[in-house]
Parts: structure tokens; C-alpha cells; sequence
């Protein structure tokens, strides 16, 4: 695994913040697989619900600075078909605003079984929840909001080599299906696939990229070394969406920034990330995504996959 952080620091030279955040999006990838495949190997899958809300914990984390993220409660799902909302704040400090729906991989048949999910919607019967997602968004945009960009998330749990083309031509040197654990993909192209009838991994895949290559795949950034690394974040996400510019509102909503500021609840400690919600400080260099607590690093070595995968755990292949 250390090879794949040497070689994003390769990619990402220069850019320490970027590489920061390509270093901790690969984390997740490879966290989620992780989880995927521990849960497997015991007999049972791990809901996407439960994936979701790991993730979001840790997306929340990483900086608030340039982001704010919010999960939706399931009546607001059911409405809008999204799972998560994510601000990301670009460098003239507007915000674009994204909506996210995950669905994770199923097995064996490996293909994304709620992906065919219908939903109600209002009277008119039930639609596509990729429909729904993106009518959704649409609806929001002309509701004097700014558009949310409408996004698919998935969660990937495969062993072994593959046949597939390999989605990310930097990252060629360690193909690792945990940097897989989490792609991302226009819920515009996902709709088109369903409606087409098809939602197995190899379609799914030709239409998404890993997650950490919205980060240290784009080349346009290289020209903008002060941008912050949330910036970056949303160059790849414009490159996701054949560089569209994806449209901002100047400020974060009332209700956002008011959560953040009146919810007792969030007690930050010195090197908790948060603190910058309260004080509008830079977060501290003590909170740092790659450092592992002691306990867990120890969990880690008692499960390594490895030894797994040693024991004949492959059989999914
Ligand atoms: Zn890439």
C-alpha cells in the first residue's frame, strides 16, 4: 500500500494540499473495500447505508474548510433521490453544490442490484431513482437554488486481477482493486446505461473514474499552483463532466452555515479538523487523515487480507 502513496506523491508533486487529499480519497477507496471484503469473508454483505455513513464521516473530516457535507434524511431521499449533498467551495470562494447517490456492488452476479430500483414519485407512479435524481436536481435549479450537479457513487468489492481495462492510466503502475473500493460516475450517463437495461460492474465502470483520480489525474490545474485542494477537487469533477463549468451559488445557504454554528453538539478538541468551523482558523497540522490510532493499526495486522486471501478466501473470483 505504500507504494500507492509513493507514487500519488510522484503525481502530485508541488501540490502538498492536493496530494493531501488524492492521499486520503484513495484511503476511503481502499477503506471501503476493506470493509466489503472483511464482511464478506465472515458471511454477511455491509449495507450500503452503513458504507455511507463511514464514508461521510470521514469526508466531513477531511477539511471544512472548503467543504460542508450533508446527509439527507430518507424522507428528503425519497424525494430527491440522493443520498448525501456536498458543498465544495471554489478558489473565487462560490460554492458548487453536488448530489450524491450510492449504490454498492452485489455478488456474486456483480452488478449493482438497486441500481433498477423504481421509487414512487408523487402521483405519477414509480420512475427510475436515477431519474428521479436527475429531474430532481433539474427541478432544484429552476427553483431559484443553484443547480446541484447529480452524481452516482459506488461501492466496489472485487479480488484478484481482472480483465477489465484499468480506469486510471497514472495509477497503471499498482493496479489494486481496493483503489476500485469507490468510483464515481454523471448520474446523467448512469440513467442512460439503466435505461438501457444494463447495470453490471463492466458497464458501470467504462462510465466512471475512482474517486482519488478526480485529484491527481487532471492535468488543467497545473497551472493554477495556489488553488486550494477543494478546487482541485472540483476541476475533476468538471473533467467527470466533459469540463463543463459547473454552476455555483456566491454563498453557502443560511441553513448550513447555521447548523454549523449553533450545534452545541459538536465539542472539537485541538487537533480536531472542526475546530475551524468554530474559530474560522486553518485546521491544526495535528489532525492528519493518514494517521491510524494505535488500536486499529493493531486490528489491522490481526486481519490482514492477505492472510485471507491465503486462506482461500477468493473464491468470488
Ligand atoms: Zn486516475
Amino acid at each position: 500500500m505504500k507504494h500507492i502513496h509513493h507514487v500519488i506523491e510522484n503525481l502530485m508533486a508541488g501540490r502538498p494540499e492536493a496530494c493531501h487529499l488524492a492521499k486520503a480519497l484513495a484511503k476511503q477507496a481502499r477503506a471501503t473495500h476493506r470493509r466489503m471484503a472483511r464482511a464478506r469473508a465472515v458471511g454477511f454483505e455491509a449495507y450500503e447505508t452503513t458504507l455511507t455513513d463511514l464514508l461521510l464521516t470521514e469526508l466531513a473530516h477531511v477539511d471544512p474548510r472548503f467543504w460542508r457535507v450533508v446527509r439527507f434524511k430518507p424522507h428528503e431521499e425519497r424525494g430527491n433521490g440522493a443520498d448525501w449533498e456536498w458543498w465544495i467551495q471554489r478558489s473565487d470562494l462560490s460554492w458548487v453544490r453536488l448530489w450524491i447517490q450510492a449504490k454498492r456492488l452485489y455478488h456474486p452476479g456483480e452488478r449493482y442490484e438497486e441500481l433498477k430500483r423504481k421509487v414512487r414519485r408523487g402521483s405519477d407512479g414509480r420512475i427510475w431513482q436515477s431519474r428521479l435524481l436527475v429531474e430532481a436536481a433539474r427541478r432544484e435549479g429552476r427553483n431559484g437554488s443553484v443547480l446541484p450537479v447529480p452524481l452516482y457513487a459506488f461501492y466496489n468489492c472485487l479480488q484478484g486481477k481482472r480483465a477489465e481495462p484499468w480506469p486510471c492510466k497514472r495509477l497503471e503502475p499498482c493496479q489494486q482493486q481496493p483503489l476500485l473500493g469507490i468510483t464515481i460516475a454523471p448520474a446523467q450517463q448512469i440513467d442512460e446505461l439503466i435505461v438501457k437495461g444494463k447495470n453490471g460492474y463492466r458497464d458501470v465502470l467504462a462510465e466512471s473514474k475512482p474517486l482519488s483520480c478526480l485529484v491527481h489525474c487532471p492535468t488543467v490545474w497545473s497551472g493554477h499552483p495556489q488553488d486550494s485542494y477543494a478546487s482541485t477537487l472540483l476541476m475533476g469533477m468538471e473533467w467527470l463532466h466533459t469540463n463543463d463549468v459547473l454552476p455555483s451559488a456566491p454563498s453557502l445557504p443560511g441553513r448550513i452555515e447555521e447548523a454549523l454554528e449553533t450545534d452545541d453538539e459538536v465539542v472539537a478538541e485541538e487537533s480536531d479538523p472542526r475546530i475551524a468551523l468554530i474559530t474560522g482558523h486553518a485546521a491544526l497540522p495535528g489532525a492528519r487523515m493518514d494517521e491510524v490510532p494505535p488500536g486499529l493499526a493493531d486490528l489491522r495486522e490481526r486481519f490482514d487480507l492477505r492472510a485471507l486471501e491465503q486462506q482461500g478466501w477468493r473464491e468470488t473470483t
